[in-house]
């Protein structure tokens, strides 16, 4: 039997990363999918582990080749979604994870149907400029339009099958492990 195919997706500053990051040790037999991108790699970030990290060039040869299942533009960098990877999983029987922003998110819906789509937001706006300040790398300017982002993502709640709210990790956690447990 085929593997089932969940996006975790939401406004940055959300928490996504935290969120699945404890999900994947609570639930080891789920397969994170991981991405490529056209960011530089932060300090604590390895190649392969945290993303491929690639050039443009490189970036857009794969789109090209119809190896991504999804990208998106989010703000000055690409991210996509190696295909193949998650495709042989799921063909394997493994359930798979995509953390994605949104517009990536809606594609893969579009063209993978049965996927499950989870939103993962905050319990009010205020909470989102609040973390976005709290990691420290985000300038007033780079607030403002990850602000001006949200504000459009949260107008596509409606589109996903679920919405989860983090107010805790923990809480987080549960409501989607729960919705992994359900017969969707
Ligand atoms: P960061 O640069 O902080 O690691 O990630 C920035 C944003 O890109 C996050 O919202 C993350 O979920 C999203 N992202 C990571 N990988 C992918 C991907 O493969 N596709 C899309 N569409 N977004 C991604």
């Amino acid at each position: 039997m085929e593997g089932k195919l969940y996006i975790l997706s939401g406004p940055s500053g959300a928490g996504k990363g935290t969120v699945c990051k404890q999900l994947l040790k609570e639930m080891p037999e789920l397969v994170l999918s991981i991405s490529m991108t056209t960011r530089k790699p932060r300090a604590d970030e390895a190649e392969g582990i945290s993303y491929f990290f690639v050039d443009k060039e490189t970036f857009l040869h794969t789109k090209e080749e119809g190896g991504l299942l999804e990208c998106a533009q989010h703000f000055d960098n690409y991210y996509g979604t190696p295909r193949h990877f998650v495709m042989d999983n799921l063909h394997d029987g493994k359930n798979v994870i995509l953390e994605i922003e949104p517009v990536g998110a809606l594609q893969v819906k579009a063209k993978v149907p049965e996927s499950i789509l989870i939103f993962l937001t905050v319990p009010s706006k205020n909470d989102l400029i609040e973390r976005l300040k709290v990691r420290g790398s985000e300038t007033e300017e780079s607030i403002k339009k990850r602000m001006e982002k949200a504000e459009i993502e949260l107008n596509q709640m409606e589109k996903y099958d679920y919405v989860v709210v983090n107010d805790t990790v923990e809480n987080a956690v549960n409501q989607i492990k729960d919705i992994i447990g359900r017969k969707n």
